[in-house]
């Protein structure tokens, strides 16, 4: 017997598979997707076995395995599927499929270091009186009564009476000890919630759901904020589970969604597991395993939770389907709703895409009957959606009001004077944006990205928010000592401007600085839940999942931020975020206001978000996107350059450009070679191409061979990434 190993080596973006022997005492333990040791160079090393056979024939001197690690199999066939389906539809490695697919204790590997953590019982190894006539003394006598009324179950407890007497105990036989695993996430006990009664429209969804639970059909449930999506996911879910089967949910970041995971462990308690990137490594390996023995039956959990190893899969429901985090950016270069529908296809089960604001592509899907549509164009129990109003900065400027609008310091403080609360969004954290000087213009960059420092007051520090470069901020410019000017405003700075206009109102901030110690997030989201605090000022953060009672007025500080951002979904991003935004305000009794802030007050994207109205957005964005060949009518490739030498990157780049185009269809275009947007990170100068193209069956083997080339190119690097999000 001969088995095929899959070997992590250095570099994890090419596959290794090298062939070993399988020694007689060790067959029987052979099967795919478990782990071995292997003699490799004088070392030995873990690999995965991919193939068994019986023959080989190669002519060098074969070597044998020294062992089989699993006793069960690690990579199921589903799982080693996926795997080759990421493979072959992102160009990546194999090894780099698995390795995101596993928890670091059960990658092969010789460094990790996991083990099961267990719980010692006792238990009597007599009947109780026998037990008891054995002691010699009171302490003796008193263990075995606790252990009989189990007052004490584990050795832990039983030694802080006497850990003597029961290793005594031990040592005489009478008791004994037994180990039983342990897992580390104890579930927090959370008060049962019954379900709801569903509304007419979201009995209608549930229904048409319900009708597919044995086979497979993709759903796109287009659901304004507010429509109760997640009680129709758990109500489809509990029908899953009276099936036997199990369910899997994703949501962008679970640190940004905890009351959609209390939600969902009030209804289904210790059924639950959360896979989030905010686990240790040892909570990981334990909750992968409570997956994998079918204790989990319901797992919600970021991007790779999409891999985890469910029994009897019955539905995939991924919320928040527009969001940019289903897509890694690093290899391998996945996105997880392919994979969903692929896991669903393959499994024949419903996939279920939520969104109040569904991407473009999953829309158009949807209108060519790809996608089954189903909406809930409503609020729960009638609420009305928030008003919208925009205002037009450049004339508050005149006014001299610069970054608050009378309008929106009107709605601040008669949502105050009710007892009600304020949720204000700038999508920029820290003081100012730019910090130059008023004499010689010098503007302080980061020497690493080329792009400008953001200043940080409370720190008096300047930051680069892309490779994290700092240096403390001087008084005076470095070049003529001159005043420093300071542009742009950040959440902290915003902070600071409502502190000094309301010093007696309670002001909290949301952003990525506030929020980075452990349960930061929380912490913050309970005070205002609490009403602790009158204003929440925050970054994206405070535009996903809260849902807060009280909430009545949302500003939106500047709305043009991403509107200016260069990249063709920039106008699709900013109604994402400004409705998804503008949904946090009027959610329970208060009814809600927006006031939308902006420059460019005819943009016709702020006023589809004024008015809720994505159809009117959608057909607006893919007339755009038709005329610009831009998806979902025409699909891109990206193919990043990247060289530490600015000319060498140049060069390689237009080297990649002039072989697409020998090679690729004459309908397929193919855009470049530019600098990228961010033309220099960490050092490292970059260039990219873009290919637009319909159908070109010369793609896939004409990328399949640039990457060839360019995996044993020490100095440049070629990254290509199918299907992009940022470009
Ligand atoms: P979405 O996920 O669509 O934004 P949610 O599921 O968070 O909406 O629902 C919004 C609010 O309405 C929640 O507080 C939820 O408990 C409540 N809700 C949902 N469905 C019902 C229902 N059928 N009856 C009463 N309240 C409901
Ligand atoms: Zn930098």
């Amino acid at each position: 017997m001969y088995i095929d190993v899959l070997l992590e080596l250095k570099n994890k973006n090419i596959d290794q598979t090298f062939t070993y022997k399988v020694p007689d005492n060790l067959k029987k333990e052979i099967m795919i997707g478990k782990r071995v040791k292997v003699p490799f160079n004088k070392r030995i090393l873990e690999g995965f076995i991919l193939n068994i056979k019986d023959t080989y024939e190669g002519n060098f001197n074969i070597l044998e395995i020294e062992q089989v690690v699993d006793e069960e199999v690690i990579l199921t066939q589903e799982l080693l599927d996926m795997a080759y389906f990421i493979k072959e539809s992102t160009l990546s490695s194999l090894s780099s499929a698995i390795a995101i697919m596993l928890p670091k204790g059960l990658k092969a590997s010789n460094k990790t270091n996991i083990n099961k953590k267990y719980q010692v019982f006792l238990k009597l190894n007599y009947p109780y009186l026998d037990c008891l006539a054995k002691c010699q003394n009171e302490m003796q006598k008193k263990i075995i009564i606790y252990i009989n009324e189990e007052v004490v179950a584990f050795k832990k407890e039983a030694n802080l009476i006497s850990s003597s007497a029961v290793k005594t105990l031990i040592k005489k036989d009478i008791i004994s000890e037994e180990k039983s695993e342990e897992y580390r996430l104890k579930n927090k006990e959370i008060k049962k919630e019954e379900k709801k009664v569903l509304t007419k429209d979201q009995q209608q969804v549930y229904e048409q759901i319900i009708a597919s639970l044995d086979k497979h059909q993709k759903f796109l449930l287009h659901g304004v904020t507010g429509s109760g999506k997640t009680e129709v996911y758990m109500q489809v879910i509990e029908k899953v589970l009276e099936k036997n089967a199990s369910a899997l949910v994703l949501v962008p970041e679970i640190s940004l969604t905890p009351q959609f995971v209390n939600n969902f462990a009030s209804r289904f308690g210790s059924l639950i597991a959360v896979l989030h990137s905010g686990l240790s490594d040892g909570e990981k390996y334990d909750e992968w395993r409570k997956i994998k023995r079918n204790e989990a039956k319901v797992v919600i959990g970021t991007r790779s939770s999409i891999f985890a190893p469910l029994v009897n899969l019955g539905i995939i429901i991924i919320d928040e389907e527009h969001s940019d985090s289903y897509k890694q950016e690093a290899m391998p270069r996945y996105n997880a709703i392919d994979v969903a529908e692929y896991r669903s296809e393959k499994l024949n089960i419903p996939l279920v895409l939520g969104s109040a604001t569904p991407s473009l592509e999953k829309r158009a899907r949807a209108s060519k009957n790809l996608y089954t549509y189903l909406t809930l164009p409503k609020r729960v129990n009638q609420r009305p959606l928030p008003t919208s109003t925009i205002v037009d900065m450049t004339k508050e400027i005149k006014k001299g009001n610069f970054i608050l609008s009378e309008k929106l310091k009107l709605e601040i403080e008669s949502a105050v004077s009710r007892q009600e609360q304020v949720i204000l969004f700038l999508n920029r954290r820290g003081y100012s944006t730019t910090i130059s000087c008023s004499s010689c213009g010098f503007t302080y960059k980061c020497p690493h990205c080329e792009i400008t420092l953001t200043y940080h007051k409370l720190k008096n520090t300047l930051r680069c928010h892309y490779c994290g470069y700092t240096i403390f901020k001087p008084d005076k410019c470095p070049n003529c000592h001159d005043e420093l000017n300071y542009y742009g405003m950040g959440t902290e700075k915003l902070e600071a401007v409502l502190q000094k206009e309301y010093p007696d109102l309670k002001i909290l901030r949301m952003d990525a600085d506030t929020t980075k110690n452990k349960n930061g997030y929380e912490k913050i989201f309970e005070k205002f839940k609490n009403h602790e605090y009158d204003i929440l000022v925050g970054t994206q953060m405070v535009s996903k999942g809260l849902d807060f009672a009280n909430v009545s007025v949302v500003g939106i500080i500047n709305a043009d931020a991403t509107l200016n951002i260069p990249d063709f979904r920039s106008g699709e991003r900013t109604f994402d975020l400004l409705d998804q935004t503008s949904g946090r305000a009027g959610r329970k009794d208060t009814l809600g206001n927006v006031i939308i802030q902006t420059f460019n007050p005819d943009n016709y994207i702020l006023k589809c978000v004024a008015n809720h109205d994505y159809d009117k957005f959608y057909n607006y964005e893919m007339n755009i996107r038709r005329k610009l060949k831009y998806p979902p009518f025409y699909y891109l490739v990206s193919l990043k350059i990247l060289a530490k030498d600015y000319e060498e990157a140049k060069e390689e780049a237009t080297k990649v450009a002039n072989y697409l185009h020998k090679k690729l269809d004459k309908t397929s275009i193919i855009l470049g070679p530019t600098t990228s947007n961010m033309f220099k990170i960490n050092n490292i100068y970059r260039f990219q191409v873009i290919i637009k193209y319909r159908f070109d069956n010369y793609l896939k083997d004409t990328l399949k061979e640039l990457d060839k080339i360019y995996l044993l190119n020490k100095k440049v690097r070629l990254e290509i990434d199918l299907n992009p999000l940022n470009i």
